[in-house]
C-alpha cells in the first residue's frame, strides 16, 4: 500500500523535558517518604488522590511501573510467577506482574538504593472487579488495610449514587485516621480536591483541542499525560502545574496549524488495552505509515477529564462553575465537587452506555476508525467492546478488532495486528477514494 507525503507543519513538544524531570521527583518524593516522616498509601488508579494530601502521603502505585516493563523477558517472568501460584491468564493483568512481582521480590523496589518501600495502607477508587481482586490480594500479601471506595451504579438514583459516593469519602477519612494515627487535613483536602479538579479540566480542555485537524497530540502522549492519574499524583500543585503549561503549549500548536503526525489522512481511536510493557510506541505509530493516526478513546478522555454531552452528542468541558475548585471550602464541599466529578462528569464511569459514548466520541472528533483492542485479562477495559464495534459501524463508521494482551507479550500477535491494520486502512482509503468521486 502507498505511504503518504507530509502535508502539515509539525515540531517536537516543548513540554517533554518537564514531564520526565516532574516523574523523577515523584518517584524521589515516594522512595524517600518514610525518611521525612511520611505515611505511604498504596493506590491512584480511578481518582479521589485529594485523600492523599489530606494526609500528606505519598502514593505508590499497585503495580510494576516503566522501568520493569522494558525488559520483555522480565514481563513475562512475573506472569509466569503469578501463573505458578494459580493466578491464570484471566486474571486481571495487571495484576498479575503485581503479584508477579511481590513474589519474586521486586514490589516496590528502589533499586537505585536496593530498598523496598512498603505502604501502610490500600486506598482507592473501584473503577472495575478487577482492581476489587487486586486490593484485596496486595492486601493479604503486604498484611496491610485495604480501603475501596466504589463507583456507586449511576444510572437509576444519580442523587442516591452521590450520597453513597460521598459517604464512602467520610468512612475513608474515618478509617485513615485510625489506620495512620493521624488526623486528615481539611485545608490540605480543599487544595489537594481544588489541583484534582483543575487537572480534570485541563485534561478535558486538550482532548477538545484533538477535534482539530490536523490534531496537535498523538493518543500516545495522551497517555502520558494520564499516566499521572494512574500514578495517584493528581493532588500535587507541580502536576497541575504541569497540567496548565501543556494546555498553553497545546493550544499555541492548534493556532499554529501544528500537526502531531505530519501525514494525517486519517484519524483513528484505539479503545481497549494498550501495552504496558514495550510495545506500546509500535502498537499506536504502526498506522503513522500511511497516514493514519490515533488520536484518541473513550478510555483516555473519560478517565482523566471532565466532560459534559449534549443531546446531539456534542462534547464539551463540564460547566467552568467550579472551575479551579471555585466554592470549595470545607470537607463536605470537597468530597461533593469529587462526586460530581466522578459520577457525573466522567464518561468512563458510565458502563452502560459505554457504547453510545465511544460512538458520539468517535463523531464528534471526525474519526474515520476505531480500533478495538480485546484483552482477556481485562474485563474492566474490554467489557463492552464487542457492543460498541457494532454500534459504531451501524453508524457508518469503520471499526475492527484485535487480540492482545496489556501484560502478557506472547499474546500480542504484532505481524497479526500489522496485517490488520494494513487491509482496515486500506478499506478507509478506498471508501475516503469513493466518496470523493462521488462528491465530485
Ligand atoms: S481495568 Fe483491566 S487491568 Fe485495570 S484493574 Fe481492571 S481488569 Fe485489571
Amino acid at each position: 500500500m502507498q505511504t503518504v507525503t507530509d502535508k502539515y507543519p509539525t515540531r517536537p513538544l516543548e513540554y517533554f523535558t518537564k514531564m520526565k524531570e516532574l516523574r523523577r521527583s515523584i518517584a524521589r518524593d515516594t522512595f524517600s517518604a518514610k525518611e521525612r516522616g511520611k505515611p505511604v498509601i498504596m493506590g491512584g488508579e480511578g481518582g479521589v488522590h485529594a485523600l492523599y494530601a489530606a494526609f500528606d502521603a505519598e502514593v505508590i502505585p499497585a503495580m510494576p511501573t516503566g522501568r520493569d516493563m522494558r525488559d520483555i523477558n522480565w514481563v513475562i517472568k512475573l506472569n509466569q510467577a503469578a501463573e505458578d501460584r494459580g493466578y491464570g491468564k484471566d486474571c486481571c493483568a495487571t495484576l498479575r506482574i503485581a503479584l508477579g512481582a511481590h513474589f519474586l521480590g521486586t514490589f516496590g523496589l528502589d533499586k537505585t538504593r536496593g530498598k523496598h518501600l512498603s505502604p501502610d495502607v490500600i486506598v482507592n477508587l473501584i473503577i472495575c472487579q478487577g482492581q476489587i481482586k487486586s486490593h484485596q490480594l496486595h492486601a493479604e500479601y503486604l498484611g496491610i488495610p485495604n480501603i475501596n471506595i466504589e463507583l456507586p451504579f449511576f444510572t437509576h438514583s444519580p442523587e442516591l449514587a452521590k450520597k453513597n459516593f460521598i459517604n464512602q469519602c467520610h468512612q475513608a477519612v474515618e478509617k485513615l485516621e485510625r489506620v495512620l494515627g493521624r488526623k486528615c487535613d481539611d485545608e490540605k483536602l480543599v487544595e489537594g480536591t481544588k489541583r484534582e479538579l483543575r487537572i480534570r479540566i485541563s485534561m478535558a480542555k486538550i482532548a477538545l483541542l484533538q477535534k482539530t485537524i490536523p490534531a496537535p497530540l498523538k493518543l500516545r502522549h495522551m497517555s502520558s499525560l494520564m499516566a499521572f492519574q494512574l500514578r495517584g499524583v493528581t493532588h500535587r500543585k507541580d502536576v497541575a502545574d504541569f497540567y496548565d503549561l501543556v494546555l498553553e503549549e497545546v493550544k499555541q500548536r492548534v493556532s499554529d496549524g501544528i500537526a502531531a503526525c505530519e501525514n494525517e489522512e486519517f484519524r483513528l481511536f484505539h479503545e481497549g488495552s494498550l501495552p504496558w510493557y514495550t510495545k506500546l510506541g509500535d502498537v499506536l505509530r504502526y498506522p503513522e505509515r500511511y497516514g493514519a493516526v490515533y488520536i484518541g478513546s473513550l478510555n483516555n478522555f473519560g478517565i482523566g477529564g471532565c466532560f459534559i454531552i449534549d443531546e446531539q452528542g456534542c462534547w464539551d468541558v463540564a460547566p467552568a462553575s467550579w472551575e479551579m475548585g471555585q466554592g470549595i471550602k470545607s470537607r463536605e464541599d470537597a468530597f461533593e465537587a469529587l462526586a460530581e466529578a466522578c459520577l457525573n462528569y466522567s464518561p468512563f464511569s458510565r458502563l452502560f452506555m459505554r457504547s453510545e459514548l465511544r460512538l458520539s466520541a468517535a463523531k464528534d472528533w471526525k474519526v474515520d476508525g476505531v480500533v478495538l483492542a480485546l484483552d482477556r485479562g481485562c474485563v474492566g477495559l474490554t467489557s463492552g467492546l464487542y457492543e460498541s464495534a457494532l454500534v459504531i459501524k451501524e453508524a457508518g463508521i469503520r471499526a475492527t478488532c484485535y487480540e492482545t494482551s496489556s501484560t502478557y507479550p506472547p499474546d500480542f500477535d504484532e505481524k497479526g495486528y500489522q496485517g490488520l491494520m494494513d487491509s482496515f486502512i486500506e478499506t478507509l482509503r478506498t471508501r475516503k477514494g469513493a466518496s470523493n468521486s462521488h462528491a465530485r
